[in-house]
């Protein structure tokens, strides 16, 4: 049986679209539509200090002006805390995440990885951040645009965090439970996220579910390592005269230009006219 291809696209509502937000939304729409796949949509709300009030309906918002129809009802994070907490649980009980009190000092002077103290501690300690026990290192992974990428072992095989001291669900654990739930086939996203691939992997086989494959586009940067985000004041996306942006963003996928027309004509063309192959095998551009 052939599985359907299932993408999504998961920004976090911490400020309007702006350009890299569109290009991750746009590489990650065109690669599930040429396939004749879904494409999804999930709002990652799980940290509100971070959050600005109203972008979780901006964000909505500026899709559909640009074209884009996601499949199925919108996830939000916010709604899955339960789930998130039950796997915690779950995992404390069989011993398979522990509470850990150490500050990022401590680490520092453990060479700047975890050891692994807390989970020898005896009474185990019972609040605090929790460890997953990562049993099931991976250190490297296939990407379809980068091919192998390996990451540094000490960072991939650490015991790392699953749920933060301030009470906070760590962002590997909501993405890999929900890009579970969610069945998706093909997780494709910035470079920024390749990192924690690695320990997402980790995640996947611990929990013995299927991982996805992979793909990670490059990200644009208005100096090198400086991407450009919400933090830095990226400009919010045009949202009156979405064409030009949407070509400029085809354009730095490596894709043809299609003519101007109402964003969801443009879309559909530019689904007609993707090529994968074409998209830079590069983490930043620089703008
Ligand atoms: N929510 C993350 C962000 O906006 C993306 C997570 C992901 O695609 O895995 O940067």
């Amino acid at each position: 049986m052939t599985v359907l291809y299932r993408g999504r696209f998961a920004p976090s509502p911490s400020g309007p679209l702006h350009f890299g937000s569109l290009v991750a939304a746009l590489g990650s729409y065109l690669r599930a539509k040429s396939l004749g796949g879904k494409w999804l949509l999930r709002i990652e709300d799980i940290d509100p200090p971070r959050e600005i009030a109203g972008a979780s309906s901006q964000i909505l918002h500026t899709l559909t002006a640009y074209g884009f129809e996601w499949d199925e009802e919108v996830l939000y994070q916010s709604q899955r805390i339960e789930t998130y907490q039950t796997q915690i649980d779950q995992w404390i009980a069989q011993d398979k995440a522990y509470f850990c009190h150490c500050s990022r000092k401590q680490i520092q002077l453990m060479g700047g990885t975890y050891d692994g103290r807390c989970n020898l501690c005896r009474p185990k300690l019972t609040s605090g951040a929790v460890r997953i026990v990562n049993h099931s290192k991976v250190d490297r992974f296939d990407d379809a645009l980068m091919g192998t990428v390996i990451q540094d072992a000490h960072f991939a095989g650490e015991d790392f965090i699953v749920k933060r001291s301030d009470g906070l669900y760590a962002y590997q654990l909501a993405v890999v439970l929900d890009d579970a739930y969610q069945g998706i086939t093909e997780v494709v996203r910035g470079s920024d996220l390749l990192q924690p691939t690695v320990r997402q992997i980790s995640l996947y086989r611990i929990l013995g579910l299927t991982e996805p494959s992979w793909l990670h586009l490059p990200l644009a940067c208005t100096e090198p390592g400086l991407k450009l985000s919400k933090q830095n004041h990226a400009q919010a996306i045009d949202l009156l005269n979405p064409g030009p942006s949407i070509n400029a963003a085809l354009n730095f996928l490596g894709q043809a230009k299609v003519e101007l027309a109402p964003a969801n004509i443009m879309l559909e063309q530019a689904i007609k006219q993707f090529v994968l192959k074409d998209i830079p095998a590069h983490t930043e551009i620089l703008l």
